[in-house]
């Protein structure tokens, strides 16, 4: 019989057999990448006796067609209810009274970790020369940043009074006609996001987190991230990690907690990328970096993605590419970024063995260069394959 997941008072999810989970199948290619990801994470479930009761819930342009509205109230209601669901891409309605779907998703369900993580697959065609050698997960805050959309418009009445605030009360010389954008950081919102980067270091055997910050430049902000993650470390978590100044880099059998500046990252990331493990950082930084290793290992027909609130158990996982209007309906694109975020999901779940198949699944298909266009397209002696034929080729595998 299906049934809800639920999260007991203790923080720990309980996952039936048979979960009801919502799904957003997604515009443009989602009609492809969809039911692509969904038989082989039918198929991979099924083999450990588990089912899943897929729940479609509206959003985007099918939402808007059917119902009128972009994003239907009882859309974020099954989100919330049901706790865990995941979502194909959505188109961003371009003057419509919503900035972005996939925001207001986050937003209404307070889902402040963007997870990524990052790993090459044998035989995909990447532009650096060890891609072996990168497997990062980022943990990117997700609610705070330049990204809160906290911003007045040159020469609005609300530009002239903020503008004119700041002048008086600060002394800072604003320029006439300027665009004003706010950044808070805040300790509660940067303390949760590093705390869940460490718990899943410790809970995966990660060796290490990096806190990546401008805080050089930016200090109450990027720099007061920096030190409430130390802060948090040494007084919450010292039994299972240790910051650098506090071991002098030695931490034995617990993971250490670091920092870097962000500009310097994006270069270390590709020269020394074995020395990143999780990554913790806040908005604007994460998503330049989880775009930036997403390219070193494939692009974004690969990447997968999860916005979790650890707390409430809240998870929504997304593939990280979009709506690819040109191709919908060819069965040609790679399902693999929606996949692996249902790998992430089945992970989450606890169901890691039917993850690990996929993961297998994947590996192996790959490196047999039976592949879709996009990698086919890179790779010498490959069979090119349709969406649903490389979905079945996975599902033969598992
Ligand atoms: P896009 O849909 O990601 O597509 C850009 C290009 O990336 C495609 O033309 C294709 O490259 C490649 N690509 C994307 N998905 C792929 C897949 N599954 N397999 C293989 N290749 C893939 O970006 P866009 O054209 O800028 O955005 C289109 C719409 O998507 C917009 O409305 C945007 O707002 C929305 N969007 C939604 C999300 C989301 O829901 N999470 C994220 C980003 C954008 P080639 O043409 O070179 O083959």
């Amino acid at each position: 019989m299906s049934e809800r997941i639920t999260m007991s008072p203790d923080g720990v999810l309980a996952v039936p057999d048979e979960p009801i989970i919502p799904y957003i199948e997604g515009d443009g290619i989602g009609v492809d990448i969809w039911p692509a990801a969904q038989v082989v994470m039918d198929t991979a479930a099924a083999k450990y006796g588990k089912k899943i009761a897929w729940k479609e819930v509206l959003a985007g342009e099918k939402a808007f067609s059917m119902t009128g509205d972009w994003l239907p109230e009882e859309t974020l209601e099954a989100f919330r209810t049901y706790l865990i669901g995941i979502k194909g891409p959505l188109t961003t309605p371009i003057g419509g009274g919503i900035r972005s779907l996939n925001v207001a998703l986050r937003k209404a369900l307070d889902l402040y970790v963007c997870l990524r993580p990052v790993r090459w697959f044998k035989g995909v065609p990447s532009p650096v020369r060890h891609p072996e050698k990168v497997d990062m997960v980022i943990f990117r805050e997700n609610t705070e940043d330049v990204y809160a959309g906290y911003e007045v418009q040159a020469g609005t009445p609300e530009e002239k009074k903020l503008a004119g605030f700041l002048r008086e009360e600060f002394g800072w010389p604003i320029r006439e006609n300027s665009g004003i954008g706010i950044k808070p950081i805040s300790e509660e919102g940067s303390k949760r996001l590093i705390r869940a980067a460490v718990r899943y270091a410790v809970e995966h055997g990660r060796s290490s987190v990096t806190m990546v910050h401008k805080g050089n430049i930016q200090k109450y902000t990027e720099g007061a991230f920096r030190s409430w993650g130390y802060e948090l470390v040494r007084e919450e978590m010292s039994d299972v990690a240790v910051g650098w100044d506090d071991c002098s880099g030695v931490p034995g059998n617990r993971v250490l907690v670091k920092d870097t500046i962000a500009d310097i990252t994006l270069q270390q990331v590709l020269t020394r990328p074995d020395e990143f493990d999780v990554i913790a950082t806040m908005n604007l930084n994460g998503d330049y970096l989880s775009d930036a290793l997403a390219a070193q290992v494939g692009g974004i027909g690969i990447a997968p993605g999860g916005n979790i609130n650890y707390e409430t158990g809240h998870g929504i996982f997304e593939a990280t590419h979009g709506t690819a209007p040109k191709y919908a309906g060819q069965d040609k694109m790679n399902p693999s970024s929606l996949l692996l975020s249902g790998v992430l999901m089945f992970e989450y779940l606890g169901w890691t063995e039917a993850a690990a198949d996929i993961v297998a699944a994947l590996e192996s298909t790959i490196a047999d260069k039976i592949v879709t266009y996009d990698f086919a397209r890179l790779m010498e002696g490959a069979r090119e394959v349709r969406c649903s034929e490389f979905a079945a080729e996975l599902c033969r595998r598992i």
